[in-house]
């Protein structure tokens, strides 16, 4: 295959098709943009979808070819490196103090003002940095040379990552005449929820925090990781990646005690890493469910998962921006902070404060635990 030198020179069959369909060829399991210059299929083989989720969901990956995912990403290839250019209201700094906020974080490193991450796309692990340049954010390959549909979804991967998909303005017009959010949104602009991009790892990861402190959580989280995570060795460190649902189904509740894990605890991660591995649990599939209160109810279906988890879930894996962990220990503790108060709030003053924050609950919330990093 001919790779073009760059995103921008890759020319389209007609360009005016591309997004409003997406074609599906049943025989490979693959979609692509209607433009994509791969081989037209027969086509009692060929089913169209309106979106990339819709797509996903019917359990179809995109095309190495036309990277459909990716389409909607504003993102420059120069091989050696990518540039993904983010929206106005962004600060890399802001969301680089959330993700620098435990030292005993294991799965990226901040260093020198960037981020390192180690991902797995197919059989390509890639290490990447992420610096800024100019108004872009400068990811750098450090392991291997990725090739382009690679480096593509790495651009898909950043974008999820920051939430460049949410335009954030009207958030900020509601936080302008909200006493909570006024202060927060002047001192933290250009702050994003940081997302997650897998579900088990969310679950997995809130189930570990439950009851216990944020420090002693981190600890579990970096014995879970550094037993069953695969890894990469690179200039003189080591790079983990959360370990699969497939692998940990296989353990017993007794090798998860080992790290310090209640029997629960096991009990629960060890049911979702089986529901997880057997396809019981899709990203894709609860991505097409728009409605939070149906997405919150099949959520907490599964045993384990309570309220506070499975906001916690929908506000870091999912584009809804209406869920709000409620119980959240350190929204309590902050809001005492922000309001100067002696006491928390109750939950009853709580719930009437949100009421301002309509659409914005995860927003509000993720500004509010910011407060915490000070
Ligand atoms: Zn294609």
């Amino acid at each position: 295959m001919i790779e073009p030198d760059n995103y921008e020179v890759t020319s389209k069959k007609d360009r005016y098709e591309d997004g409003h369909y997406y074609t599906a060829v049943k025989t490979t399991g693959i979609y692509c943009l209607p433009t994509c210059k791969a081989k037209t299929p027969n086509k009692e083989n060929v089913e169209y979808f309106k979106t990339v989720l819709e797509a996903e969901a019917a359990g179809y990956r995109p095309c190495k070819r036309c990277i459909p995912n990716v389409d909607s990403v504003n993102w420059r290839d120069y091989k050696k490196y990518i540039d993904v250019v983010p929206p106005q209201e962004f600060s890399f700094e802001e969301c680089l103090v959330y993700l620098n906020r435990s030292d005993t974080e294991c799965l990226h490193k901040v260093k020198g003002g960037e981020l390192y991450k180690l991902l797995k796309i197919e059989d390509w692990k890639v290490l990447f940095k992420i610096g800024t340049e100019a108004t872009s954010l400068r990811v750098s390959f450090l392991n291997d040379q990725p090739p382009k549909w690679v480096r593509g979804q790495i651009a898909k991967y950043i974008w999820d990552l920051f939430d460049f998909d949410t335009d954030i303005r009207p958030f900020y017009k509601m936080a302008l005449h909200d006493d909570v959010l006024h202060p927060l949104v002047g001192q933290f602009k250009g702050l994003r929820i940081v997302k997650m991009n897998d579900i088990f790892e969310c679950l997995t990861w809130a189930i570990m925090g439950q009851q216990i402190n944020l420090k002693f959580a981190y600890t579990l989280k970096k014995r879970f990781v550094e037993k069953y995570g695969e890894k990469i060795h690179f200039d003189g460190e080591d790079y983990f990646l959360f370990p699969t649902a497939e692998v940990i189904s296989m353990r017993s509740v007794e090798d998860l005690k080992s790290f310090q894990f209640t029997t629960r605890k096991a009990e629960y991660v060890l049911e979702i890493a089986r529901i997880c591995a057997s396809g019981g649990l899709r990203k894709e599939e609860l991505a097409l469910i728009k409605d939070y209160e149906l997405l919150k109810k099949r959520i907490v279906s599964i045993r384990g998962i309570g309220n506070w988890t499975a906001d916690y879930t929908i506000m870091k894996c999912f584009h809804q921006n209406c869920a709000f962990p409620l119980a959240d220990v350190g929204i309590h503790n902050a809001l005492k902070g922000i309001l100067k108060r002696e006491e928390k709030p109750s939950l009853q003053e709580i719930i009437r404060l949100a009421e301002n924050w309509k659409g914005w609950e995860s927003y509000a919330a993720f500004y509010i635990w910011r407060y915490l990093y000070e």
